[in-house]
């Protein structure tokens, strides 16, 4: 029954399409299936590309439904900039739902932008649907290490070069005034948490891990049993007697996600409940990547700062 609802939702957006004025087509458009990926991508684009985003900000990517405004967005688009990982695998139906084969997997128009980056959590032995289907090839939200981000917009880059080869010095000279521009970013977010370095601490999802690294913090568990899988009564007792011996002060929770969970173990714990944006756009004001780090990074120190 849901099959035949998205085609007749994807018909129905190809019928609108053929209504769309011209106008909309005078810069070529390219889609980011993430908003960590949009705002990077934006940045090397300046204002030479549109650049689309094919999900709403502070909207959880890993429980997508598609949508026929998102079918309209992939058929125009020349390129789509995606996670490489399976974080954003609903992007497959919308791109075969709109007729746009130049944006398949594969596809010289395709960017994978998490080649060449050092990937953790991959699962060991077999991978299948119970351990949870949303980080299938380890952990996907490898941006918020911001020494991610050279070899990500590398990746951008490379890949638009390719398509649009007249932009590629454009696209490399905002590249590397955007990279001037996060590392002393880095520079002030590093200085901000040194204080806090070797602080335990728990989260609702496992978004974290590139982030706990770059900064020097120590996961002591996450909620979720699993990537995706709400937590079992089991699980979080075990995660509760880990938090009181290891004294956790603050349980990061993505702001997409109801509260009920953390503050359970909030009370349970005497830690508490942070709700935080997971990607760039989830805070109003926070759309482009340094200005979500700045937000993520000032919000985590002074819970951490605070009695
Ligand atoms: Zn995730």
């Amino acid at each position: 029954m849901r099959r035949s609802l998205r085609v007749s939702m994807i018909s129905a957006a190809v019928a609108l399409s053929a209504f769309a004025p011209a106008a909309a087509q005078a810069k070529p458009s390219v889609v980011a299936t993430l908003p960590d990926l949009w705002a990077l991508t934006a940045a090397i684009a300046g204002a030479s590309l549109e650049i689309k985003l094919a999900t709403r900000f502070g909207q959880n990517p890993h429980d997508m439904e598609i949508r026929p405004s998102q079918i309209l967005l992939v058929s125009r688009a020349a390129a789509l900039v995606r996670n490489g990982l399976e974080e954003d695998a609903w992007i497959d139906p919308i791109v075969e739902g709109a007729g746009n084969p130049k944006l398949l997997r594969g596809s010289p128009n395709v960017v994978e932008s998490v080649r060449g980056v050092q990937v953790l959590k991959v699962p060991t032995g077999p991978v299948d649907r119970s351990l949870g289907d949303v980080h299938p090839l380890g952990n996907p939200h490898y941006t918020l290490d911001p020494a991610n981000i050279p070899l990500v917009t590398a990746n951008i880059v490379a890949g638009l070069s390719r398509l649009f080869p007249d932009l590629a010095g454009t696209f490399e000279t905002n590249r590397h005034a955007f990279l001037e521009k996060v590392a002393a970013a880095d520079r002030r977010w590093k200085s901000i948490l040194a204080p806090y370095r070797g602080a335990k601490v728990v989260s609702y999802h496992d978004s974290w891990p590139y982030f706990y690294r770059a900064f020097g913090f120590v996961e002591v568990g996450i909620e979720e049993d699993r990537p995706g899988i709400p937590p079992s009564p089991q699980h979080l007792s075990a995660l509760i007697r880990r938090m009181r011996d290891e004294k956790v002060k603050v349980i990061l929770l993505e702001n997409w996600y109801p509260g009920e969970v953390s503050n359970f173990v909030a009370r349970d714990t005497g830690a508490r409940v942070l709700a935080v944006p997971q990607s760039p756009g989830a805070v109003r004001g926070t759309e482009d990547y340094i200005s979500h780090m700045d937000y993520l990074v000032n919000a985590i120190a002074k819970a951490l700062g605070s009695p």
